[in-house]
């Protein structure tokens, strides 16, 4: 089999899958409040699409595939959707990145259809400020989590975007939220990822003293497993409460970097902080071959960038994150 391998010897192994760019929240750090400037459905893979390149990757050896966005179950007949991908042979990990707003209803078909775990954005246990940074109702996805355990979806991951001067006071109670209810809490650091992104810059928290003041507070250790992603996890020493750190900014992991992303519109794009990208919708409307797809997603994979620059370049990135598939 060809394997899929970058110019640095990274193998790609891991694709997330954007099925839409938009989303019923405006989360202040990804998406502007007024945002309406959306892909045109006519510029939308169909699920045909979609499943080609799923199908080619996979013949390489791409294993892990995530469904993100935008918010992803905002896509009409998603399921349908992931139930054709889950069906391609070598995808033996499915996931979902989700806001949850529409988990509660969804959950048990999601689950039914191959999805086997998934993350859930959550930057606040409290009604008002989540309403503040969302624009979204927090009920809502504390539902979508409820219906998430009951489905069977495990482990539910929670991310949260830890900021300054919003909810970096929260960490302990979203620590204690997590453990309580057997969900792994990541933190984020907020990137530069367009306007948006930018302009949260000024409660941009770096998460190493973060990570330090838990380890003391709660006796952690680096936990054995890993997710496979570039999340470094803690363990408490006398429990199972595992809590995850992100840190694209403080301590950047690109050299172990194993995904690339692909927009609702087909664009490749090859590292979430540079704007190298491939245009596969032309090729896959003009009719391309299995082979001659191959031949494209392999020179696609070989110009993939070393690694972001958000800190040299902060204002390099001018797509917000629903664009890209974050
Ligand atoms: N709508 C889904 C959700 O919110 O989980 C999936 C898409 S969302 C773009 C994926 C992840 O990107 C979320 O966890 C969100 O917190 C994160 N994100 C968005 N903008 C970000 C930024 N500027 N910096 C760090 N993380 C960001
Ligand atoms: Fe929507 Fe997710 Fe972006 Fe929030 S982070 S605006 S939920 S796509």
């Amino acid at each position: 089999m060809t394997k899929l391998v970058d110019g640095f010897g990274r193998r790609i192994e891991y694709l997330r899958l954007s099925v839409t760019d938009r989303c019923d929240l405006r989360c202040s750090y990804c998406m502007p409040a007024d945002h309406k400037d959306f892909s045109e459905p006519d510029h939308w893979l169909t699920f045909a699409e979609t499943e080609q390149i799923v199908r080619v990757f996979a013949n390489m050896g791409l294993h892990h595939l995530r469904i993100t966005g935008g918010e992803p179950l905002v896509r009409r007949n998603v399921t349908d959707l992931i139930r054709r991908l889950h069906d391609i042979p070598g995808i033996d990990d499915l996931s979902l990145s989700t806001n949850a707003t529409r988990l509660g209803k969804m959950a048990g078909e999601l689950k039914s259809a191959g999805v086997s775990r998934v993350n859930v954005s959550l930057d606040t246990l409290k009604a008002d400020r989540f309403r503040a940074i969302t624009k979204g109702k927090l009920e809502k996805v504390l539902a979508g989590l409820r219906a998430a355990k009951e489905a069977g979806l495990s482990p539910v991951k929670i991310n949260m975007v830890v900021m300054d001067g919003i909810n970096v006071d929260e960490v302990d109670e979203m620590v204690e939220f997590c453990g309580k209810n057997d969900f792994t809490l990541r933190m984020i650091e907020t990137m530069p990822q367009g306007d948006t992104g930018r302009s949260c810059s000024s409660s941009y928290v770096s998460l190493q003293d973060i990570e330090k003041d838990l380890v003391k507070k709660y006796d952690m250790i680096p936990a054995v497993t890993r997710g496979g992603g570039p999340a470094r996890y803690l363990q408490m020493r006398n429990s199972k409460t595992t809590v995850g750190f992100i840190t694209p900014m403080s301590q950047h992991f690109c050299e172990t970097c194993n995904r690339v992303r692909l927009s609702v519109e087909g664009t490749l794009y090859l590292c979430l902080g540079q704007n190298d990208k491939v245009e596969l919708r032309p090729f896959l409307r003009a009719g391309i071959s299995d082979e001659d797809l191959q031949q494209v997603l392999i020179e696609a994979i070989a110009s993939k960038p070393e690694r972001h620059e958000f800190n040299e370049q902060p204002g390099k990135i001018v797509r917000f994150m629903s664009m890209t598939g974050g």
